[in-house]
């Protein structure tokens, strides 16, 4: 972290309309958050049933805030009009910054990227939400690298603070400020940090799971550790973390870290979170991961 992310800020065009790419666990967190705070925000999908469930979970979200007496069912019905989901790029020509939050695929994020570069305009912000892979990597078919960088959130968005913002290589400090502006308006604490894979956070975290896959295989039950990580203070033990996440997710962002660090991230054979993505065992998203869920 080389400048504090306030002094970016001043080199910073104001964030008045945005766009989240991808309605899903992350894409439907990030529209109810920015929705909630008062910035209006397009949420794209390629799929009519995924925009659904993140119109869902926002609507939940909010009925939560009504069931608080934090904000009244008008307010509610006001700020969920700030969610304009959609499946095509027609109104992208007025956005100021974009959130991808798309599959984690190197190839897909590329072609959706370079897809969305094309729709928008020359000034517009592009970011991504990915978890491990690296902005410098992603800005390769970029045509205007130094708009785009990191802008990395934690699950549940709601509840963790916490927002990377990512700055590559040809990231301009403008690009950095906007983000960091973005995020300070969604109620969030960003942090600028290098670029690298899994950048800070999940550079800890990965091989966190790693460890407990290790123990699994070794035939440690799951649920054991679960209760002795809490014990030991964490809100949530790895198994039960995984499913938040989505084992999906974990596998396919721990292949990015394997690839950046080889030497300590990459394991011969198959590790039980791959096990359990293999038999189709993706957590949360899909009612069975570790647990079960209804
Ligand atoms: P998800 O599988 O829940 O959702 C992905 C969504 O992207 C799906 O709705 C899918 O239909 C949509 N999509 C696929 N191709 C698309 C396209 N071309 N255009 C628009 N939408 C498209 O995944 P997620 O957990 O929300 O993860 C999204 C991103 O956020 C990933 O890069 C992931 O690494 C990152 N992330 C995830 C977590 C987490 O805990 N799950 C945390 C931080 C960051």
């Amino acid at each position: 972290v080389k400048k504090k992310a306030s002094n970016y800020e001043k080199q910073a065009q104001p964030v008045k309309q945005t766009a989240v790419l991808g309605a899903g666990i992350m894409g439907g967190g990030i529209a109810y958050q920015s929705a909630s705070k008062g910035t209006p925000i397009l949420m794209k999908d390629i799929k009519d049933d995924a925009i659904e469930l993140g119109l869902k979970e926002a609507r939940k979200l909010f009925a939560k805030q009504v069931e608080r007496k934090k904000l009244t069912t008008e307010q509610m019905a006001e700020k969920l009009t700030n969610i304009r989901p959609t499946l095509s790029y027609g109104d992208f020509g007025n956005v100021d910054l974009v959130v991808e939050a798309v599959v984690e695929n190197p190839k897909v994020k590329d072609a959706v990227l370079t897809e969305v570069e094309g729709m928008v305009g020359e000034n517009t912000i592009l970011t991504s939400n990915t978890s491990t892979i690296s902005i410098n990597r992603l800005a390769q078919n970029l045509k205007r690298p130094e708009n785009f960088c990191g802008m990395h959130f934690f699950n549940p968005v709601h509840r963790m603070p916490l927002v990377e913002v990512i700055r590559g290589e040809k990231t301009s400090d403008a690009a950095v400020g906007a983000t960091v502006a973005y995020a300070r308006a969604m109620g969030k604490t960003p942090i600028v940090v290098n670029d690298c894979p899994g950048f800070l956070v999940n550079r800890v975290l990965f091989p966190y799971f790693g460890g407990f896959s290790f123990l699994v295989e070794q035939g440690a039950d799951f649920q054991h550790v679960d209760k002795v990580m809490e014990k030991f203070g964490w809100p949530m033990g790895p198994a039960y973390l995984l499913d938040v996440v989505g084992l999906d997710t974990a596998v396919h962002a721990n292949e990015v870290m394997a690839e950046g660090f080889p030497d300590r991230m990459a394991r011969e054979g198959k590790t039980a979170i791959q096990v359990m993505y293999d038999n189709e065992r993706l957590g949360q998203k899909n009612d069975k991961g570790f647990y079960a869920y209804e």
